[in-house]
């Protein structure tokens, strides 16, 4: 039998000394340090750093003030003051807590409402609402397929959707990045009752968009499901924002377009939309929305706010597409690699670990906070800088990062 607590088995176990103390570290215990100790050798090992206050871009962090490119925030939305003031509303009219899940009595108006309007918004029959993006991706999955059904998800998507995939237990089919054509060869081979594609619409690390067009043929082609993951396309693409099927003018009853809230909406949760029955099903059959307390209607109040901001402001999405201009024309010439993004989500990779942690901190002494990003967030050897994007930076925000940057390009020469 296990103890849960680990101090209590050290004192039981073998080897004690003659004072009767046990000097000898409890061996899962020994093996967490020798993990932890791995995590700092290779340079992976992560640290929290505590934001005692926020202001827009500028964040107050062990009493510095420091600007930051680090944020999901595409719009510039999450300290918006009609969407707190909604908030307050929320909770004024509904309580802070759901106080039960949404099949029993935490559905309340605010979240109904949010519902039907974000499903107007997307262009969709019905959306339903999930309390995070990883919850959403956990529950949709496997109440789409099971044992004997067929998975395919390419090879860069969101931790949530591999997680997803496994708990799923149908058999997993991982195929190159974008590559539509090996995609299609996998699908035409395929048997399985059911088949489910998966793919993150802006990739998270990247910033490249799946070719969403070709994704919705070959599905139609081979009645396949199709479950989008627009993370970091909802707000930020299409007209309006309306997210990357509205970008490439795509509805098809094979879709399910899942996008989450914590990003550009500025607050948290996550939709699924689509087709009426679909999201029907997903209310009766995704355990992450079945057996967990409803998110707080007050959240579905600010939403509501974000999405009529969302659809009205449509100079935050002008002000993103000048700061990425800015930024990839600024550090052109210098020996950076940027990918090709057209999106908020702009990396530079450098490929080793150490080298890209000490330019993540020869940045911050300039307080200028850009996060390394490391395995296993991206394979092996691409390890980068990931440069968030948000309305809410100014050029000069901007132009500051990258006259840091070519500083330091030119002492690495
Ligand atoms: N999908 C993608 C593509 C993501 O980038 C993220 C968040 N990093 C999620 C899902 C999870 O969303 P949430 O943060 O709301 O759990």
């Amino acid at each position: 039998m296990t103890s849960p607590d680990p101090a209590a088995c050290s004192s039981t176990s073998a080897g004690t000394t003659g004072d009767g103390t046990d000097h000898r570290p409890h061996p899962l215990l020994a093996d967490i340090a020798d993990r932890l100790e791995r995590l700092d050798r290779y340079g992976l090992r992560r640290t929290r750093r505590v934001v005692a206050a926020r202001q827009g871009t500028h964040l107050h962090v062990d009493g510095r003030d420091l600007l930051s490119f680090c944020s999901n925030d595409y719009l510039g939305l999450s300290g918006d003051h009609r969407i707190v003031e909604a908030a307050c509303r929320g909770a004024r009219e509904f309580g802070v807590g759901a106080g039960a899940s949404a099949l029993i009595s935490g559905h309340a108006l605010a979240h109904e409402r949010f519902e039907a309007e974000l499903a107007a918004f997307v262009g969709a029959q019905r959306a339903v609402l999930f309390s995070t993006g990883y919850m959403a991706n956990l529950g949709i999955v496997p109440s789409l397929v099971g044992s004997g059904d067929a998975v395919f998800s390419d090879r860069l998507n969101h931790a949530s959707i591999v997680d997803a995939a496994r708990l799923s237990r149908a058999e997993v089919h991982v195929y190159p990045h974008l590559d539509m054509g090996a995609l299609a060869g996998l699908l035409e081979a395929c048997a399985a009752p059911h088949k489910l594609v998966v793919s993150d619409a802006v990739f998270s690390m990247d910033g490249t968009i799946a070719p969403l067009a070709d994704l919705v043929a070959l599905c139609e082609a081979h009645d396949a499901w199709l479950l989008l993951d627009d993370a970091h396309g909802f707000g930020v693409l299409g007209p309006d924002g309306r997210g990357t099927p509205a970008l490439f003018s795509v509805n098809s009853p094979n879709l399910i377009h899942m996008g989450t809230l914590g990003k550009a909406a500025g607050v948290a949760g996550a939709f699924a939309a689509g087709h009426a029955p679909v999201i029907e099903w997903l209310m009766q059959g995704a355990r992450t929305y079945v057996f967990t307390t409803a998110a707080p209607p007050l959240l579905s109040s600010a939403l509501s706010a974000a999405l009529a901001i969302i659809g009205g402001e449509d100079w935050r999405r002008a002000r993103l597409r000048e700061l990425s201009q800015a930024l990839r024309a600024g550090l052109a010439g210098t020996g950076y690699r940027l990918l090709a993004s057209d999106t908020a989500i702009q990396p530079i990779v450098i490929g080793d670990n150490q080298a890209t942690l000490t330019l993540s901190a020869a940045l911050l002494d300039r307080g200028i906070w850009v996060p390394a990003i490391r395995p296993p967030t991206v394979p092996e050897g691409t390890a980068r800088l990931r440069v968030s994007l948000s309305a809410a930076h100014a050029i000069q925000d901007v132009q500051r990062l990258v006259g840091a940057l070519r500083e330091l390009d030119e002492s690495r020469r």
